[in-house]
């Protein structure tokens, strides 16, 4: 049986101050929710902050990015042991914002999802299709090389532990949502990729969340899907209300 998983992805909003209130006001809502994994991804600046708030709580916070290397002459970039060290435990990696805006390929996933993993971080990685690949019905063959490329060199152990979001990129931020068929069509075919190429046991384990204009109203129905673990929310989670209500409706 996994765990339901509902990460809140926070883009380029909210100041340290507005992060500490939320984070605030936050864990005192969900303090007695029980059996969902819930956790936050604020901008760099208050990964720390929000890793204090959060403390003794059942939220847990995620850094939104990475660099692969552990150190060096890269201006802005940030490495996984300084999220570690700030006390993230997660970090998602391979967002489409940062593939189309930011230039993340399969081949640099790859090496942030290993480096993540050496320095004890639990990656978020994020895969998808664009319309055109969508109407060009080359959906499988994108998530193929996406899960295939990004995920290469990891352990069935490692499988297990990581997260995988499914977020077809026309339903990220247009309020479009895949329907809760497209969702499980997705998730059934990189749930089978995973078994093919580590473990029937790993496939199994691994989360597989979906994420695209998810909202109060849809995620019941997205995450009673069988192959969908929860979800990565981008703008509901960015107020207390929503976010609560998403959480609370997948227990
Ligand atoms: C996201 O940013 O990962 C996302 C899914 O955004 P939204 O929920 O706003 O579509």
């Amino acid at each position: 049986m996994r765990t339901p998983f509902i990460a809140g992805n926070w883009k380029m909003y909210k100041t340290v101050a507005e992060t500490v209130n939320f984070v605030k006001e936050f864990r005192a809502l969900v303090k007695d929710i029980d059996g969902v994994d819930v956790v936050l991804a604020p901008p760099f600046t208050s990964v720390h902050a929000a890793v204090e708030a959060a403390r003794n709580s059942n939220v847990a916070i995620a850094a939104q990015d990475m660099h692969w290397e552990a150190e060096g002459a890269f201006t802005g970039a940030i490495s996984a042991s300084m999220i570690r060290e700030a006390g993230a435990e997660y970090v998602i990696i391979g967002h489409s914002e940062r593939r189309t805006l930011f230039g993340e390929t399969d081949a640099t996933v790859n090496r942030k999802v290993g480096a993540a993993l050496s320095a004890e971080l639990v990656p978020i990685v994020c895969v998808g299709e664009t319309l055109a690949e969508r109407e060009a019905n080359e959906t499988f063959a994108v998530l193929d090389r996406q899960v295939q490329t990004g995920l290469e060199g990891l352990t069935p152990d490692q499988i297990a532990q990581i997260i995988v979001a499914y977020e077809p990129v026309w339903a990220i931020g247009t309020g479009r949502t895949a329907t809760a068929g497209q969702a499980e069509e997705a998730h059934g075919h990189i749930r089978q990729q995973l078994q093919a190429g580590f473990s029937a046991e790993a496939a199994e384990a691994c989360r597989l969340i979906y994420g695209g204009s998810v909202k109060p109203a849809n995620t019941a129905e997205l995450i009673a899907q069988p192959d969908v673990d929860g979800a990565l929310v981008g703008g509901a989670s960015l107020e207390i209300a929503s976010f609560l209500e998403i959480v609370a409706s997948t227990v």
